[in-house]
């Protein structure tokens, strides 16, 4: 028996005593029966069944699905240090210099104001208006906590039988990857799948003294206080990163081109901005950067101008921040050696994740035109991994997919934003509920309320199915993910509000939506519980 097993050693060893057990023709017709549905685990000539690019939140969990589905699996990872200098583990950007250190500087900051509304409550706390942030320890504790992650990742990959190989990942043909290591040697392997889960990096503007800044992954790591800071850019991550530095007490201003979170419902988007302002974040609206110099005094001068005044302003910052978005990273691939088809540092791949190339597929941030979150690529890759080994037919469904904008108060949603709901069904059959609200816990230090907004976008017809749901307030993420999962189950309004609420929660809000937009009547509401 010539044919070479790769799935897992376990399950070869039992097929091939139970083969050896029966007579000839049973040995032949059990083979050919065997072969025929088990075609993707045979292969003849490639040392692995998948060969994953990336080690990121997608990569990571399709190379794991594919060993729990029987498939022997290498996964490439490697960082390409920022300009700064800056590397990272494995794990890719959610874990090293996304979403886990970005909510943990998130938290850094509430706990701030945590500290201020504590004394109301009671609590004693001497000199509290000297309390301010080590920024050094915090980003000490940060990076222990990312290292602690980097180090289960990698026990994991070894008790999961993943092999993981720390080396730069490129095409030599649709089966052969070249990974260049780390001491500059080259290995080739080669895999009967390619799955391409490379991700991004942010981009930098194309302006004099861009290389004077630094990004997000520069951020969470920098060696200093990054004190007043420029952000440039105004979609999730610019909102974030200045929603946190100014809670840590350092100046921040956004500077943005166009409009605030660009594809989000703009009343939100806007009132989170206004949320910011009042925090004391400064906006710098319809201004673009022209360029950045060093000052003698080690600070950055930025020159800038408002491109609908076209007056030109300078101002001196610490620290300039681009999160102007991010680029695919396609460059480094060598796609034109297999003509993978790419759309703008994007993959281009059909709704299974399958690139223009048989054997090659692609998913999270690298693909084009889908939500760059983490889920969605842990997801996606999931699903790719049981499609490609376990004969699974479930595709990737992009629709629906909850976020959060983890602006000092947050932002979530689910579903369509309002102007988009009108511009699909038409004004007139679109039913807009919402309604202001006081959460109990804002009460006693007197927080300020008048952002906190909540909003549930439908159909006007007879059952007014709920389209998207939208919600500024505490803990927004935690609001909306259950919400999200009614949403994709066809939650109409008349189900929302005989949903009995738990109170007293922000959550509970969703159920007692009663004032329509239409109606014109007031939605600021007089009490916490009327
Ligand atoms: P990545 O996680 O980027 O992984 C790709 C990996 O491949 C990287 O390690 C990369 O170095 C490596 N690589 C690249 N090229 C090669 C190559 N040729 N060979 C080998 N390895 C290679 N999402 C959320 O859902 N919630 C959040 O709160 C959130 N916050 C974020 C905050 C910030 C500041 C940023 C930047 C992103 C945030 N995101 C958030 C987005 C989230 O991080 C990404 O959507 C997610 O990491 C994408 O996963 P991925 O597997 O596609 O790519
Ligand atoms: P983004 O959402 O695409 O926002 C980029 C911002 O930069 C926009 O405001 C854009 O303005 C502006 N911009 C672009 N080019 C510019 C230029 N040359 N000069 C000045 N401004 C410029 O990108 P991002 O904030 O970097 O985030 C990237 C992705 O990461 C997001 O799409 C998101 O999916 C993911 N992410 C998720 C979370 C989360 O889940 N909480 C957090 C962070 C990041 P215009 O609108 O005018 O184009």
């Amino acid at each position: 028996m010539s044919y070479f097993l790769c799935w897992n050693s376990k399950v070869a060893l039992k097929v091939v005593n139970s083969v050896t057990s029966m007579g000839a023709a049973n040995t032949n017709r059990f083979w050919s029966r065997y072969m025929s549905g088990r075609a993707k685990k045979l292969v003849h000539q490639y040392e692995y069944d998948l060969i994953v690019l990336g080690g990121g939140s997608g990569g990571l969990a399709c190379a794991k699905e594919a060993v729990v589905n029987g498939a022997k699996v290498a996964c490439l990872d490697y960082v390409i240090p920022t300009p700064i200098g800056t590397k990272w583990g494995i794990g890719g950007t959610c874990v090293n210099v996304g979403c886990i250190p970005k909510k943990l500087m998130h938290q850094a900051a509430l706990l701030g104001e945590s500290i201020h509304e504590a004394e109301s409550y009671g609590w004693e706390i001497p000199d509290s208006q000297k309390i301010k942030p080590d920024w050094g320890k915090l980003v000490q504790s940060v990076q222990n906590h990312i290292k602690s992650v980097n180090w289960v990742t990698r026990v994991d990959l070894r008790d999961k039988n993943v092999e993981y190989v720390n080396g730069l990942g490129s095409f030599v043909d649709p089966h052969t990857i070249s990974a260049k290591l780390k001491n500059g040697s080259e290995r080739l392997l080669t895999g009967q799948n390619i799955v391409i889960a490379v991700g991004g990096r942010p981009r930098y503007p194309e302006i004099p003294g861009a290389d004077l800044g630094i990004t997000s992954d520069d951020l969470f790591s920098l060696d200093h206080a990054p004190g007043k800071t420029l952000v440039v850019g105004a979609g999730y991550i610019g909102l974030e990163c200045a929603g946190f530095l100014n809670g840590l007490g350092y100046d921040a201003t956004v500077m943005v081109r166009s409009i605030v979170l660009r594809g989000f419902d703009q009343q939100m988007a806007n009132i989170v901005a206004d949320a910011m302002v009042e925090r004391g974040i400064k906006f710098l609206h319809k201004t673009i950067p022209k360029v950045v110099c060093r000052n003698g005094n080690g600070r950055y001068l930025v020159k800038y101008y408002n491109t609908e005044t076209d007056v030109e302003s300078s101002d001196e910052f610490d620290t300039v921040l681009w999160a102007i978005g991010r680029k695919g990273l396609v460059n480094e691939l060598n796609l034109s050696n297999v003509n993978v088809e790419t759309k703008a540092d994007k993959i281009i791949v059909n709704n299974a994740e399958e690139t223009n190339v048989p054997n090659i597929y692609a998913v999270g941030d690298i693909i084009h035109g889908r939500p760059e979150l983490t889920p969605v690529a842990i997801h996606a890759g999931r699903l790719l991994a049981r499609r490609i080994f376990a004969g699974s037919t479930q595709i990737m469904d992009y629709t629906d997919v909850a976020t959060t904008v983890f602006s000092p108060l947050e932002y979530a949603c689910v579903g369509m934003a309002e102007e988009d709901a009108i511009r699909q069904h038409g004004e007139d059959n679109i039913e807009v509920f919402h309604g202001f609200y006081k959460p109990t816990e804002f009460f006693v230090p007197q927080k300020s309320v008048r952002y906190c907004y909540l909003k549930a976008v439908a159909l006007r017809s007879d059952d007014q199915k709920v389209l998207g749901l939208h919600y500024i307030g505490p803990v927004a993420g935690e609001v909306i993910q259950g919400f999200a999962a009614a949403v994709k189950s066809g939650l109409t309004m008349k189900i929302l509000l005989n949903t009995v609420g738990i109170h007293p929660t922000t959550a509970e809000e969703f159920t007692r939506l009663s004032i329509t937009k239409r109606s014109g009547l007031d939605p600021t509401p007089a009490t916490c519980c009327s």
